[in-house]
């Protein structure tokens, strides 16, 4: 038997963020003071327990208040929640952005991904003294990035990029990110007249913050539409645009919305997937960090569409600039009655809250984010049952990502029809694609469906200046790299896929001569084997073996280790059970075949 008791006490700065989340305890087995009643009755065990949702946020409370989740801590929460100690720990040990050790207060995480190492960022082995390596921080248009937290009450998150290493120093001494700096300055952009930008028109024009602001650029006419619709019609529009997840699995968004409000168990529930994690990937920050109504708009169309009454925007933990502004669109949406009972005199209830994210790849996975979501460890469900039937807490769920829901604006607006004549036939409307690496102005561009991908680049304006072309990364880690021979590759879901590749979140990282690929592969190797939630034997051990072999093949080349690597990847993909699994040999494998990289 492994159970261990230990009778470490919460401090007081420990019961108060518990608390703040919680309430005080209002009874002596949930740590409260004894008092007579609690000599003969165990009360609300029952309802504590309905309670689990609430230990990812109170963990969070902790760890931003102290900096760390101590044995004390855990045991005052297991108190006040009636779960064991252990679960707790097993949940609180999941996620990078908790410590289960003490730290100091100030911790600064400086990205060592993909984009940031392209260009010129620290690897783990030169980081300064008081920092950690980081994955991506999803702020690649700006490499290198770096997040900086320092617990306390309030505690304060702030991401600085691009952040030099003489700059980096300063921060772990105790210097702070100038917020005016840290503010986006990746201008989208769209071909030719920026007018067309229809996706991230309000973006750098309107105040992210006002209400007022977003209502005198377009906002909430799309709901007003919706409401107009009805339900059903909204679904009949989003059907006819054709449109399709732009998470990655390009599923569509119009039967997956039919399949929700079609099911005959209540409550539903919505989610938005705004945990953009894939490395090389920042367009959803973008969006909602300037305009942050936009999402909150969609997510009400979502929801009143399927019958949801009640939605959660699951947010990485690293994008503290998009918490902060989704924040206040939420909360100044429910002033102005956007939110809350009656919707604009619709007889439609809808509730709305962010859950913060604590720095775990798997929870962009849908399945994950209801267990992180439940309170339980971010894994994986096995599917089937799918979400749309059994979701969050066991009912119906819809799950989009930012950017297909603020795709549904547009279409609710001007008609499915309009938006299914953008694109291609197999790729139909407006796409946003992530550029970043060696490109003269890295940023988020707002394209048609179509484009090839030399035309993207030279949107980007072209190579950077003493940069030649090695090598392009489409989409993401999970995705796989092309050559400077391909740039004639149009950027739809049917000639990537025809092509052996993926657009996937719309990732489009472009590698010069400077860059080490096998170093690149060597981290998109140790990325995995970090990331993998350890639940299925195939990617927990074939992660590691992969980064085992990678790094056999940087000392020196051997063709049985070519083919195991190769073996390995398809056992990977054909037997674990979630795409993490299922793609950690993409990219690897691209550079092998298509770039001979590791060439005899
Ligand atoms: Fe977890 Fe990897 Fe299995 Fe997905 S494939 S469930 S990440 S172990």
């Amino acid at each position: 038997m492994d159970l261990k008791v230990n009778s470490s006490v919460a401090t007081p700065d420990e019961r108060d963020a518990v608390n703040s989340v919680l309430g005080k305890p209002t009874q002596y087995s949930q740590g409260g003071i004894r008092n007579e009643q609690d000599l003969r009755i165990s009360r609300a065990g029952e309802a504590l327990r309905n309670l689990r949702h609430m230990l990812l946020p109170t963990l969070h409370a902790v760890n931003d208040r102290v900096g760390w989740i101590s044995r004390g801590s855990i045991n005052y929460i297991a108190q006040q929640l009636d779960v064991a100690p252990a679960e707790i720990y097993g949940v609180a040990s999941f996620y990078a952005l908790f410590s289960m050790t003490e730290r100091p207060k100030r911790q600064v995480h400086v990205c060592i991904d993909l984009a940031c190492r392209a260009m010129g960022g620290l690897r783990e082995d030169q980081l300064p003294l008081g920092t950690h390596p980081s994955p991506c921080l999803g702020t690649c248009e700006r490499a290198p990035a770096v997040l900086v937290i320092e617990a306390g009450d309030p505690a304060r998150h702030e991401v600085l990029a691009p952040a030099t290493p003489v700059e980096i120093s300063a921060l772990a001494k105790g210097a702070w990110p100038d917020a005016e700096a840290t503010v986006m300055s990746a201008t989208p952009q769209a071909i030719g007249d920026s007018t067309k930008l229809v996706l991230l028109g309000r973006i750098g024009k309107v105040d992210p913050l006002s209400i007022t602001d977003y209502q005198e650029h377009g906002g909430f006419d799309a709901l007003r539409k919706a409401i107009q619709l009805g339900a059903t019609g909204v679904i009949d529009e989003v059907n006819a645009s054709g449109l399709v997840g732009r998470g990655g699995a390009a599923f569509p968004t119009g039967r997956k919305w039919g399949a929700v409000a079609g099911q005959p168990v209540f409550p539903h529930y919505a989610i938005c997937n705004a945990d953009e994690s894939e490395p090389g990937t920042f367009k959803d920050r973008v969006i909602m960090e300037g305009d942050p109504f936009a999402l909150v708009e969609a997510m009400i169309i979502a929801s009143f569409a399927t019958g949801c009454e009640q939605g959660f925007i699951y947010l990485r933990g690293e994008y503290p600039r998009a918490i902060r502004n989704v924040q206040n669109a939420i909360d100044e949406s429910t002033k102005h009655g956007f939110l809350g009972d009656n919707i604009l005199g619709s007889g439609f209830n809808f509730a709305l809250s962010i859950v913060r994210g604590a720095g775990a790849y798997i929870c962009g996975e849908e399945t994950a984010i209801f267990n992180s979501i439940e309170g339980y460890r971010g894994e994986p469900r096995n599917k089937p049952p799918f979400p749309v039937e059994v979701g969050v807490f066991g009912k119906p769920t819809l799950v989009n990502n930012v950017e297909t829901l603020v795709n549904v604006l547009s279409i609710v607006k001007d008609g499915g029809a309009a938006y299914a004549a953008l694109g291609t036939d197999g790729s139909k409307g407006r796409k946003l694609f992530c550029l970043s690496g060696a490109v003269a102005k890295p940023g988020i561009y707002e394209v048609e469906f179509g484009i090839t991908l030399r035309q993207l680049i030279d949107l980007g304006g072209g190579m950077r200046s003493g940069s030649t072309m090695q090598a392009i990364l489409l989409g993401g880690a999970a995705g796989g790299f092309v050559g400077p021979n391909d740039l004639d590759l149009p950027l739809t879901m049917e000639a990537t896929r025809a092509a052996g590749s993926s657009l996937g979140s719309g990732v489009v990282m472009v590698l010069d001569q400077s860059v080490d690929m096998v170093d690149q592969l060597r981290r998109i190797a140790a990325f995995f084997r970090d990331e993998s939630c350890g639940q299925c034997v195939p990617c927990r051990v074939g992660t590691v073996r992969q980064e085992e072999i990678v790094s056999r093949l940087a000392k020196g080349v051997q063709s049985h280790d070519i083919e195991l690597l190769r073996e390995l990847g398809t056992v990977m993909r054909d037997a674990s059970i979630c795409g993490l699994g299922q793609t950690a040999n993409s990219a690897i494998d691209s550079a092998i075949n298509k770039l001979k990289v590791f060439a005899v």
